[in-house]
């Protein structure tokens, strides 16, 4: 059985090492820290079961059904929960009207013993836990067992929402034997997902520099920054470092090869809804909420979507945009490969990062501070910091189910004065 010939052919989903019936298939990071199956040939009984179940070569089922799809320019009415998100808010909306059913929400999250390094797939049933899913990571998100854990929670008939990248909500419905009612999707638009290795040795290389041990990492702080600007920050020794290192290489040529050749850079989108950031608003639905603050761009990919949407909209103001011939070029086409791709993973597995972040991000590596002057400017987290970062995090929650229920619905509808209908 061979089953991953290219690497481009492989997008780290693990749906073949939960299918395996022998249990032959176990995944392993390559030199650039991404994800891929290994066969162990003494149990593999050569059945045939991975390869067509792998949504990436095999084909993966479309859920589109509406043509055109519904199409949305979204914001969330609480201020709290657009700034905390990465565009305009949509997923929280959509996750809220599960959670409110007893549902859970899966997605992206980081780890919280080993955060801020590692960054996975997992389930919330609470906003609590939910809030740890909102804002884009741009690290590829490990699935790890959250797929059989879905199917259990289906069959016992629990809401389920899945949410993730269009490689891993196509993945997910190859893995299960069958559909569900009780299953939701969201597939966000992505152009390709950074090596999880590549964002542990930035984090070390800022440790060194710094003096100190990262704590927290936000990717993008649009309270501080607006929306559209790009630059993380990791705390270090209780004090927040900005920089654009990471965002420098993250545009460059740092993507899992498989997202080169994207099976889902389409507009025959894998999941009930689709979410991405809306640029080109300005052009379609002029001088509406042009403040830097994000705007969802909302999808509606089928009647089992609409039905979520239904309940899921009074949350947000929404400007319907069905029709409009959006620009996202990963609704047409994967990223191009960049002519230093190649030379830049040889050079990452010979010379390493900090090399790489000289070479591709001009960041020559700072001096690594003086312990006299770390222990000066250190503020390590206290018990009073913590609980302050758990009461912000509740007050937010109170306040987004407070004005969910009072804000009235407010719905604008600018289809007739775009496209004259
Ligand atoms: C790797 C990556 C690439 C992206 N590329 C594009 C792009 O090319 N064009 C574009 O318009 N938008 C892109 N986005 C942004 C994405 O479209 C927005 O996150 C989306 O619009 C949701 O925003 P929101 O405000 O509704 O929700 P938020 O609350 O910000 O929700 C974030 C959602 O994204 C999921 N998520 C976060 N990180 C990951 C991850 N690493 N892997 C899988 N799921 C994750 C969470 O599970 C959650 O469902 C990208 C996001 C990521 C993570
Ligand atoms: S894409 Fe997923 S199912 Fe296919 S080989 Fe890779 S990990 Fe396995
Ligand atoms: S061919 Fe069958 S036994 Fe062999 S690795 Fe694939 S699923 Fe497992
Ligand atoms: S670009 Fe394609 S292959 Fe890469 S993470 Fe996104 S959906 Fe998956």
């Amino acid at each position: 059985m061979d089953l991953v010939k290219k690497k481009e052919n492989c997008c780290g989903c693990r749906t073949c090492e939960k299918v395996c019936p022998k249990d032959a298939i176990h995944m392993k990071a390559d030199e650039c820290g991404f994800l891929y199956p290994e066969i162990d040939f003494e149990k593999c009984v050569d059945c045939g079961l991975c390869l067509k179940k792998c949504a990436f070569q095999s084909g993966y089922k479309k859920r589109k059904e509406f043509e055109p799809y519904y199409a949305y320019g979204v914001r969330h009415k609480d201020e709290r929960a657009l700034m905390n998100s990465r565009s305009g808010g949509a997923f929280t909306a959509i996750s809220n009207s599960v959670l409110k059913e007893h549902g859970i929400a899966y997605g992206a999250g980081f780890d919280s013993e080993r955060q801020p390094y590692y960054i996975k797939h997992m389930g919330a049933t609470t906003k609590e836990e939910r809030n740890k899913l909102r804002g884009s990571k741009y690290v590829q998100s490990d699935l790890n067992d959250v797929f059989p854990e879905i199917k259990e929670k289906l069959e016992q008939g629990q809401t389920v929402l899945f949410s993730g990248t269009g490689c891993q909500v196509g993945a997910l419905y190859a893995y299960l034997p069958k559909e569900y009612e009780n299953l939701y999707t969201i597939d966000i638009i992505c152009h390709g997902v950074p090596s999880p290795k590549l964002w542990e040795d930035f984090l070390h290389m800022r440790e060194k520099e710094k003096g100190g041990k990262a704590e927290r990492a936000a990717f993008r702080n649009k309270k501080r920054y607006g929306w559209k600007a790009h630059k993380e920050t990791v705390v270090i020794g209780g004090q927040p470092y900005t920089s654009r290192i990471y965002t420098r290489l993250f545009y460059g040529c740092n993507i899992r090869p498989s997202c080169l050749n994207c099976a889902y850079a389409n507009t025959n989108r894998p999941a009930d809804i689709t979410l991405a950031d809306f640029w080109g608003h300005e052009k379609a639905m002029p001088d509406v909420w042009d403040d830097d603050k994000g705007i969802s761009l909302v999808l509606i990919n089928n009647s089992h979507g609409m039905q979520l949407w239904e309940n899921s909209r009074n949350e947000v103001d929404e400007v319907e945009v069905t029709g409009y011939p959006f620009r996202h070029r990963r609704l047409h086409a994967p990223m191009e490969k960049p002519k230093n791709y190649d030379q830049f993973w040889k050079d990452y597995a010979k010379k390493g990062f900090e090399y790489c972040s000289e070479k591709y991000s001009n960041h020559k590596m700072e001096e690594p501070r003086k312990e006299a002057e770390v222990l000066k400017e250190t503020k390590p987290e206290t018990e009073e910091t913590k609980t302050e970062a758990v009461k912000e995090e509740k007050e937010d929650t109170a306040q987004e189910a407070k004005q969910a229920e009072t804000l009235p619905k407010k719905v604008f509808r600018h289809i007739k004065q775009l496209f004259g209908e």
